[in-house]
């Protein structure tokens, strides 16, 4: 599997996380990616920048160590409606929005209403991929979550930095992956990288989807013109952006 993007990373605008935007670029560089995703927390983590952060996004040049930069914003769902704790002026300045749950931005509910809080982010137009659903503490129903994602054209995402994470692992390969299989919810691979050397290593997360033979057509980042494609389809791409 030959991965292009890792649109789930953080730099040191996250205060938990160690790396610089050009440390970020040069080490996707390195692995061979064209695509980078700078996700930093949203305003409501204990851990966020500013949201002056965001807005002023659009400084960084387009293209860092020749690897392509995506303006985004890992946002909090911070209840079972699925408010997120983005801002209009967040949102109409980042390309990328990745959305999940932490604690204590949004306490684990029911099984039910974790699930309503998915469902109620994915009315946002602007999100691009539910990240790392897998966390144990917010059980949710990954059939009508991944048929809602197949029809908002939203990806589920397989985080990296949960395999081999009590619980996580297993439930992504026993239930999340294989209920995108039968709802045709595409999927991208992501580091989730809080320091620079995890950037674009996905070798544990290549095992998984080979050990459970989950359709490589299905992984949007694998293949530089599917991602591309999917850019487009966002908006986030149009055909005069292509390098
Ligand atoms: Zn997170
Ligand atoms: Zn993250």
């Amino acid at each position: 599997m030959n991965f292009i993007a890792d649109m789930h990373t953080h730099t040191i605008a996250s205060t938990h996380a160690y790396c610089t935007i050009m440390e970020n670029a040069r080490a996707a560089a390195e692995n061979g990616l064209a695509y980078l995703g700078m996700t930093d927390h949203c305003i409501k983590m204990q851990d966020s920048p500013n949201e002056w952060h965001f807005c002023n996004l659009v400084t960084i040049p387009r293209f860092l160590s020749g690897v392509r930069v995506i303006r985004g914003v890992e946002a909090d769902i911070m209840d079972y409606e699925g408010t997120l704790d983005t801002t209009a002026d967040i949102e109409r300045s980042v390309e990328w929005i990745n959305v999940s749950y932490h604690y204590p931005c949004c306490v684990p509910g029911t099984r039910e209403e974790n699930t309503m809080g998915y469902l109620g982010a994915l009315k946002n137009p602007k999100v691009c991929v539910l990240a790392h659903t897998d966390s144990p503490d917010y059980d949710y129903d990954e059939d009508r979550v991944t048929k809602a994602c197949a029809q908002n054209n939203v990806l589920i995402e397989l985080n990296c930095s949960r395999l081999g994470r009590k619980g996580s692992e297993d439930r992504l390969r026993n239930y999340i992956l294989p209920a995108c299989v039968k709802n045709n919810c595409r999927i991208i691979v992501d580091s989730d990288a809080h320091f620079c050397d995890k950037i674009g290593s996905f070798e544990k997360a290549a095992q998984l989807l080979r050990d459970i033979n989950f359709p490589l057509e299905m992984v949007v980042n694998a293949d530089i013109s599917r991602f591309e494609e999917f850019l487009k389809s966002r908006n986030i791409l149009t055909n005069s952006d292509l390098k």
